[in-house]
């Protein structure tokens, strides 16, 4: 095994937008297909609990960490392939943010729309990111994965099996790259929805402090946040942490928060709501840990 490859005891906070949680107790950031397969033919070999990581924006990590290998794929296949039919092929590690960007300048629409989601194209994929009724899945023709013995499969949008805020078909597997279709549209109009809808997320969501977006899932028929907010839980702080009173489907890590605080306000929350409306709230944040 290469050892630069692997990293002991590292701190997860920086790799969340939430700065929050404990070490792993072996990291890895691979920047290549082939640095990822050695890394998981360790793991594999050496039989450790591995769990994959993107941009960490929509992540909360235990604060006694996560012990086994954490394997962020941030760094890897960063890169944009212009097919040039309006067919784009994208690597996992791209930042989903710049991808819409380059599409945009392209002239390319679909993703428009997505502008201002923070993290990479293959959390995205693997949550089917969505905002403003655009998803992953509209434009997504085909996914590369791997699973985590190394082997790469190829999957087509309906293998993909996605849903809302999930791709049961990615379950278990790592994503590397995607190929999408897009529509042409005008460059100007595009600009001017990426400056509406940029406008509308800085109006609406609390983005001065960290957080991971909105916490739920939004309930059939209903909104969490319209939920959360008539249970009188806006502003609701448990230790460092505190439901937005701006948008209450966003939890904040308002004042040194631990994983904890934000654990606690979560479980309230479902208990509130269920208690209060009957409705039980679906957590979207990822956790890992505990
Ligand atoms: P991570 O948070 O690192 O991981 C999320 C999940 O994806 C985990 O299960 C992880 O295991 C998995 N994963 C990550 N990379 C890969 C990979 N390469 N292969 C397989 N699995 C992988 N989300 C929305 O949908 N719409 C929004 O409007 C939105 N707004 C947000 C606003 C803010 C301020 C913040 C902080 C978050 C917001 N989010 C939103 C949540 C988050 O940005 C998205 O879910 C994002 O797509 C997660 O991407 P990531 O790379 O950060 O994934």
């Amino acid at each position: 095994m290469n050892n630069n490859l692997i990293y002991k005891n590292i701190s997860l906070q920086k790799y969340t937008s939430y700065k929050t949680g404990g070490n792993a107790k072996l990291f890895a950031e691979p920047r290549s297909y082939l640095e990822l397969a050695e890394v998981l033919k360790y793991a594999k070999d050496n039989t450790i609990p591995t769990e994959i990581i993107g941009g960490g924006s929509n992540l909360l990590i235990s604060d006694n960490g996560f012990n086994g290998l954490i394997i962020c794929m941030a760094s890897c296949n960063k890169f944009i392939i212009n097919k040039g039919d309006n067919s784009i092929i994208v690597g996992s590690g791209i930042i989903l943010s710049e991808f819409i960007t380059y599409l945009i300048n392209k002239g390319l629409s679909g993703f428009e729309k997505m502008i201002g989601i923070p993290g990479t194209v293959g959390g995205a994929i693997k949550m089917n990111a969505g905002a403003y009724g655009a998803e992953i899945k509209d434009k997504c023709v085909k996914i590369w994965v791997t699973d985590l013995d190394g082997n790469i499969s190829l999957l087509s949008n309906d293998e993909a099996q996605f849903g809302y805020r999930k791709s049961l078909g990615i379950n278990d597997k790592i994503v590397l790259k995607a190929e999408f279709l897009f529509d042409n549209y005008d460059i100007n109009k595009l600009q001017e929805t990426k400056h509406y809808i940029l406008e509308q997320r800085r109006l609406k969501q609390p983005l001065h402090k960290p957080s991971c977006g909105s916490v739920f899932k939004r309930p059939e028929g209903n909104y969490a946040g319209t939920l959360i907010e008539s249970c009188g839980l806006k502003g609701y702080k448990f230790g460092g942490a505190m439901v937005s009173d701006k948008h209450a489907n966003f939890i904040l890590n308002d004042d040194n928060a631990t994983s904890s605080d934000i654990k606690a306000i979560i479980d309230h929350v479902i208990d509130v709501v269920y208690k209060e409306k009957g409705i039980k709230l679906e957590p979207e944040v990822r956790m890992i840990g505990f």
